[in-house]
């Protein structure tokens, strides 16, 4: 065999828990380390390690993406109550993805991966359509409060001077309830740029929309910030690249994505990312097929699966029992970091080797092997089901012929 491609910078590596761990340790041995040295610091974010560190490694592997400026992350538990006595957990730790959001100050970028076979729901969305979508505030960081008839609710501000502006919201004939919202403009600036950078660097046209027509202060400063920092700093730039910033009403937006061939980022607030990347991702077949990556404002990359652990599939595995998980969501996760520390670091090799992984991957299922999930949606006449590793091993089989 050929000499193995080098890395310059390490790659943060978050491994994580149940399926995808069992895939991730796959991966790596069957697609990526016998073609590429892999330089990787190494970060269990297992639900296992979290508990015995208190959660610092978590902590810990954030702050290493920052420091080296690429990560590729496997999904991980995030703990409820019935994972207290299954990890026999000191305390419900966090999510980690909120705690490495937090810490990154990042904006998450989700796109489908399309292949021939598995029509989208949305016949004419030909190209991709990535999610961004502003991690930060609004109805996540509420304050609500269910009252009683007979009230009067108003909205209170006191400066640091101590002065008063107040505004009734509502007299309350009847009970009632009322909720809180704020953003930072600090947030709302890191994720327009975050979009905008993002926009520059896949080359495709970003796609911004509000209610501002209805919430003539609140949405109307996401509006306006956007606006103002695309007039000041990305102007020439995007002229120069041949895209546009694009800003509508949410309405309007959404009746446009709808008739649209896709093939371009639309910039989501915070609840309206939430539900559209779910609808978004559903139309395109499946969470499997979803890519997704952390940018931070100043070009820091996470990458990771937009779907979770696969929990029961793994209880079938650890069973003994055949799974057929699909891996290519965590496959794109390593392609689309291994790409980016190969331009950062000027390594033609290894972005060529990551478009070789997903040109395999891709051309595996379009040969008619996949896994379960994709069997049951491909239209391909010759399909046939294999299993998760059977999957991987396919894949290699084309990889090895294109290396
Ligand atoms: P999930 O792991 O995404 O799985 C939900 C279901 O979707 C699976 O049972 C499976 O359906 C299908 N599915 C998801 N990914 C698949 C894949 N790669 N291949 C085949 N089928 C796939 O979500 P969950 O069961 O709600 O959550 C499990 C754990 O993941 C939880 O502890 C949660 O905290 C964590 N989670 C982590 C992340 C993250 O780290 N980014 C995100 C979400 C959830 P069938 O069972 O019908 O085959
Ligand atoms: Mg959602």
């Amino acid at each position: 065999m050929a000499e193995k491609i080098q890395m310059k910078t390490p790659l943060v590596e978050m491994d994580g828990d149940e399926m995808t761990r069992v895939i991730w340790q796959w991966i790596k041995d069957i697609l990526i380390t016998p073609y590429v040295d892999l330089k990787s610091e190494y970060y269990d974010l297992g639900l296992v390690h979290r508990n015995e560190t208190d959660d610092k490694v978590t902590f810990e592997s954030a702050e290493a993406a920052l420091k080296y400026g690429v990560a590729v992350k496997c999904a991980t538990i995030t703990p409820n109550a019935a994972r207290m006595p299954e990890y026999n957990l000191k305390e419900m730790w966090k999510s980690p993805n909120g705690t490495i959001r937090a810490i990154m100050d990042g904006t998450v970028f989700r796109a489908p991966i399309l292949v021939k076979g598995i029509t989208p729901y949305i016949p004419t969305w030909t190209k991709p359509i990535t999610i961004a979508r502003h991690a930060y505030g609004d109805v996540y960081k509420n304050v609500e409060m269910q009252v009683p008839a007979g009230g009067k609710a108003e909205l209170v501000y006191t400066d640091a001077d101590g002065n008063v502006t107040k505004e009734t919201i509502h007299e309350f004939k009847g009970d009632g309830i009322i909720q809180g919202l704020h953003n930072r403009d600090e947030s709302i600036s890191s994720f327009a740029r975050a979009c905008f950078n993002y926009a520059l660097d896949t080359h495709q046209d970003i796609w911004f929309a509000t209610k501002d027509t209805i919430s003539k202060k609140y949405d109307h400063r996401f509006k306006d910030i956007f606006a103002e920092i695309f007039e000041n700093e990305y102007k020439e730039k995007f002229e120069a690249a041949g895209i546009e910033y694009f800003y509508t009403l949410i309405d309007d937006a959404v009746a446009r994505v709808i008739r649209s061939e896709g093939g371009y980022i639309w910039a989501c607030k915070n609840y309206d990312g939430d539900v559209m990347s779910d609808m978004v991702a559903t139309a395109y077949g499946s969470l499997a097929m979803m890519t997704s990556v952390l940018v931070s404002p100043d070009g820091k990359y996470e990458y990771e699966a937009a779907h979770g652990t696969v929990q029961r599939h793994y209880y079938k595995y650890l069973k003994g029992e055949e799974t057929s998980t699909n891996s290519v969501a965590t496959i794109f996760a390593w392609t689309g970091a291994l790409r980016k520390r190969g331009e950062l670091d000027e390594l033609p090799e290894l972005m060529a080797f990551a478009d070789k992984l997903e040109k395999a991957t891709v051309e595996t299922i379009e040969d008619g092997i996949m896994t379960g999930d994709l069997y049951l949606l491909s239209k391909l006449e010759n399909k046939k089901k294999v299993n998760t590793k059977e999957f991987l091993e396919a894949v290699n089989e084309k990889l090895a012929s294109l290396m």
